[in-house]
């Protein structure tokens, strides 16, 4: 099921987000490079070190950029999630991300219609896929709470998922995603992120991998930092290709 967008109530309520510059101010947002589109790129990337005193020694090595596409889920009249959970859940993936040669940057905010607030069930989970084509962009939804059906992987029941589609129709084939849900602490999207590019969980309670995590201090090894560079450089080659 997609829903488009015949909504007139939803349509006005957006473009009143728009002139308030919610949604420009997520992209626009000094901590995350500006992309004007959509791109994930293994190639070298000029730094852009604009609004980042520190940028010099830590950009220089990153060589792999991957967009991001947020997915806002709306209730009622507002976003289902709280922009400055999402910041910080940026400024912490990349700090993960970033010693490896990745980054991760907002390239396009979608508002999502009505109705994907809650993510309880198999066929909410297959909905949005519809939402997610291999566009080469990491999709992530915002949504305001998240339950397990009957779920292979999630975390913490209700903090943040990874999806992939595993049947057989062409036209799902290689969609995948990540959810959070307005409750994830700052870990959650990197650790969905790690998912995606091929980690399993781990059991130690300072990795960013354990469902045990807790605190700020947990990191990626160096180990897990190789398995997520070929997961991120085979996600890009299957979009391209
Ligand atoms: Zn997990």
């Amino acid at each position: 099921m997609v829903v488009r967008g015949g909504d007139r109530g939803f349509v006005t309520r957006a473009r009143r987000w728009l002139a308030h510059g919610f949604l420009m101010g997520l992209i626009a947002g000094s901590l995350w490079l500006t992309g004007t589109q959509a791109q994930a790129s293994g190639e070298r990337v000029v730094p852009d070190l604009r609004n980042d005193p520190q940028a010099p020694g830590r950009r220089a090595a990153v060589r792999m950029r991957i967009a991001v596409t947020l997915h806002v889920a709306t209730m009622g009249d507002r976003p289902a999630l709280d922009p400055r959970r999402l910041e910080r859940a940026m400024r912490r993936a990349n700090e993960a991300l970033r010693q490896f040669g990745i980054e991760v940057f907002v390239a396009r905010v979608a508002l999502m219609p009505e109705g994907f607030a809650e993510i309880k069930h198999r066929r909410h989970r297959r909905a949005l896929a519809g939402f997610a084509p291999s566009d080469g962009t990491v999709h992530v939804f915002l949504v305001d709470t998240v339950e397990l059906g009957s779920l292979l992987r999630a975390d913490r029941g209700v903090r943040g998922l990874h999806w992939r589609y595993r049947g057989l129709s062409r036209k799902l084939r290689n969609r995948e995603y990540v959810v959070l849900g307005n409750d994830a602490p700052a870990t959650t999207l990197v650790h969905e992120i790690g998912h995606l590019f091929g980690l399993e969980h781990d059991l130690g309670r300072q990795n960013l991998m354990c469902s045990c995590r807790e605190g700020p201090q947990q990191v990626f090894t160096r180990a897990q930092g190789v398995e997520i560079r070929r997961g991120a450089a085979q996600f890009i080659s299957r979009i391209r290709g």
